[in-house]
């Protein structure tokens, strides 16, 4: 949920704006109209640097946008129109003849779980917003990681028992989610009480794709767009020095870097009208004990295997895999579908995930826990192709990486 392919462009720091957060403007966006803001609560960060058109109207367009989206998405709000969908059928139990009432929402929403249902069937259901359930019972939630992310690990709670694991994947088949719309107003309902959704891993992607759709419609002819880590690109980047417009250079995060969080393993060239999205395991996590052992327990979770991403469970404790995806960068031209595919990557692991986007023609940057970073239709070297690295060089981080080109 925070901010994870930044703009090379690092350490960008912008103006404000219309209620946005104070900072100064930088050199790597001048010429751009800019605006910052925390979004959905816990970190999340939204940012538009804009050039051409109206860009004053097409930031607050934005800003309202996000307005919108929380009120209706936001699992931190006990009256947002997905708290109250998730809550209907508490404590029942499932039957035959169990159906909810309905919940309206936005079109914003109903849109959103549209695409999510699709994007479940299309990932062979690694992509489910119906794992919510197992999300709490892993204590990976929102309100479970923001108290335990920064917490020592005796503090973390122990992982659930396997039984229970396994009852709850019951409760994780999107299949009992049903949208409708009816007069232009829409409505979600569900056919088992126990299901409950997050959107949080394709709510970005769409925000981001909507804020590119505001800024068209303003004539922007340039913008980057950045909710905490998903990246969207109009046109391309402005260098007043150059009086030109060239490739975006875009920093992606480095997974486990030497000291705490933060630099780059490498920056890709990016053409004008891409989106960049990372996902990974390495911002959202605890970590607890399990056998003796430490247990790293990031917030992506298998609704099939009823495990987080890069646990795997030996008989009677838990540990982690050792070749996992900690890092998966996903690009091409559309966000939600790039902000889901990056999530669903990360648990079809490193060979499944880049067939995987190869099939979808898309590329990517996949890294996994033992150190092999694996390119999916992106160019080592710098002068060639549509998305290639860049600044390789500068970054050390890079150098410690097994190079894999996926075919
Ligand atoms: P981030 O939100 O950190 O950018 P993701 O896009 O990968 O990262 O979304 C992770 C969020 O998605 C989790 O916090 C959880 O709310 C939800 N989630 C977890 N596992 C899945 C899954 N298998 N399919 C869909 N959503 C998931
Ligand atoms: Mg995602």
């Amino acid at each position: 949920m925070v901010k994870r392919a930044t703009l090379a462009i690092l350490g960008v720091l912008l103006c404000v704006l219309y209620g946005c957060t104070a900072a100064p403007s930088d050199s790597l966006l001048d010429g751009y109209e800019s605006c910052r803001k925390q979004v959905f609560g816990n970190g999340i960060v939204f940012s538009a640097s804009v050039r051409g058109g109206d860009t004053r109207a097409a930031l607050q367009e934005m800003q309202t946008l996000f307005e919108e989206i929380e009120a209706d998405m936001s699992l931190s709000k006990a009256d947002s129109a997905l708290s109250k969908f998730n809550a209907l059928g508490a404590g029942e139990q499932p039957s035959n003849a169990y159906e909810s009432e309905r919940v309206r929402v936005s079109r914003h929403t109903y849109e959103t779980v549209l695409r999510a249902m699709a994007f479940y069937e299309e990932t062979q259901g690694a992509f489910n917003v119906a794992v919510y359930p197992l999300s709490r019972l892993w204590h990976i939630d929102t309100d479970g990681l923001n108290r335990y992310t920064f917490a020592p690990v005796h503090e973390c709670p122990a992982p659930p028992a396997y039984e229970e694991v396994l009852q709850t994947i019951d409760a994780c088949d999107i299949r009992r989610l049903h949208c409708e719309e009816n007069d232009g107003a829409y409505y979600l309902y569900k056919t088992d009480p126990r299901l409950q959704i997050d959107l949080g891993a394709v709510a970005k992607g769409y925000a981001a794709d909507e804020c590119v759709r505001i800024a068209k419609a303003h004539g922007v002819r340039s913008a980057i767009i950045d909710v905490s880590g998903n990246i969207s690109l109009l046109g391309e980047w402005y260098r007043p020095a150059q009086k030109a417009y060239t490739p975006w250079n875009i920093g992606v995060t480095a997974p486990r870097p030497a000291r705490g969080l933060g630099g780059n393993v490498c920056a890709l060239g990016v053409s004008a009208d891409k989106t960049l999205v990372t996902s990974g395991d390495y911002e959202r996590f605890y970590v607890t004990r399990s056998g003796g052992n430490e247990l790293w327990v990031p917030h992506i979770v298998n609704g099939k295997t009823g495990l987080p991403l890069g646990v795997a469970y030996t008989g009677d404790q838990y540990v982690n895999t050792g070749d996992h995806i900690i890092s998966a960068t996903v690009i091409c031209n559309d966000s939600a579908k790039a902000d889901a595919y990056a999530t669903a990557v990360c648990l079809l692991g490193k060979n499944e995930g880049a067939a995987f986007l190869r099939a979808h023609g898309m590329r990517g940057l996949l890294i996994t826990a033992d150190n092999v970073m694996c390119l999916v239709d992106v160019n080592e070297q710098s002068e060639e192709g549509e998305v290639y690295f860049t600044l390789k060089n500068e970054y050390a981080a890079y150098t410690r990486y097994t190079l894999e080109t996926a075919r």
